[in-house]
């Protein structure tokens, strides 16, 4: 399985303003502050990104109640 990356959704100029996680889809966006520098941005995105709680949300698995009893 290949590991959740970042990937930059929208730059200005050779800055990534907007990432998401190729993963969840998490969006993160780089604070005005930080677009200054594409250190900065790269390094503000990064940390959102290892920071997110990232859960892949699987459509294959039915919901089942357990609580559910059969009989009675
Ligand atoms: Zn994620």
């Amino acid at each position: 399985m290949p590991k959740p990356h970042i990937r930059a959704l929208k730059w200005i100029g050779a800055v990534p303003v907007i990432g998401a996680c190729s993963s969840c889809g998490r969006q993160f966006t780089v604070p005005l502050t930080a677009i200054k520098r594409v250190a900065d941005a790269q390094q503000n995105l990064t940390l959102q990104f290892e920071g997110h709680n990232c859960s892949v949300k699987t459509r294959d698995e039915p919901i089942v109640d357990s609580t559910k009893q059969e009989g009675t």
